[in-house]
């Protein structure tokens, strides 16, 4: 995409751009996913949300970052992470230097599971492809995969605050787990460490921008 900064690929391989034809990135790709997103009766979850919530922010982002499922304030708006959990994350964002409009940020599940249940395997399975969509459209450098829906549904993982602060490397993509900011929400002992991931994405963001080798902590989804 012209006027984007170059980015080296994380690791040796083969380079990730070219991959898809060109209408499956950036702002052309992203309107078709969000297009499907509103119109998706693929669960049963599009009998109970009041909107559907497909991800925002910029299509040219260096980094995304996935959470679980909308919530209430989610649902009513159609926007994702606007509620409590979403100014937590602005807070911390913007502590490491981010500004929010620069991220991409979305859900791995589109539509608000009844009374903020943990979305089930059937949910997630059938908006899997509205995420991967995403991914291949905005093609970051980094994705930081937020608590334990995210960890399990992207990198095959469980106990986030184990793996918290790590990177994966999987099919050519690098991954950084992170807590899930409505976490501190319930438990402010965890703020720092919410805070502290999120300042180390961006300097892995900033570290990959400069051209430097990124060595992942993990390659290939966790066997769990
Ligand atoms: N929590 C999430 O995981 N996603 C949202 O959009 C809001 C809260």
């Amino acid at each position: 995409r012209p006027g984007r900064r170059p980015r080296p690929p994380a690791a040796p391989g083969p380079p990730r751009r070219g991959r898809l034809r060109d209408e499956g990135r950036g702002m052309s790709g992203l309107a078709s996913v969000r297009e499907r997103v509103l119109g998706c009766e693929d669960c049963g979850l599009c009998r109970t949300r009041t909107n559907p919530v497909p991800g925002a922010g910029n299509p040219d982002a260096d980094i995304m970052l996935v959470g679980e499922a909308p919530g209430r304030d989610e649902d009513a708006r159609g926007e994702p992470f606007v509620g409590a959990a979403g100014r937590r994350l602005s807070v911390a964002l913007e502590g490491a230097g981010i500004s929010r409009g620069d991220v991409y940020i979305t859900n791995v599940v589109k539509c608000r599971p009844p009374g903020n249940r943990v979305p089930l395997p059937q949910e997630e399975a059938a908006c899997s492809g509205h995420l991967a969509a995403e991914i291949e459209a905005v093609d970051p450098r980094v994705i930081c995969v937020m608590g334990n829906t995210a960890f399990g549904s992207l990198l095959g993982g469980s106990g986030v605050t184990r793996f918290r602060g790590k990177t994966f490397l999987v099919g050519g993509r690098l991954y950084f787990v992170s807590l899930h900011p409505a976490a501190v929400i319930y438990n402010r002992d965890l703020s720092q460490a919410l805070d502290g991931d999120i300042r180390e994405l961006a300097a892995i963001s900033e570290r990959i921008g400069r051209g430097e080798c990124v060595r992942a902590d993990h390659h290939g989804r966790v066997a769990s």
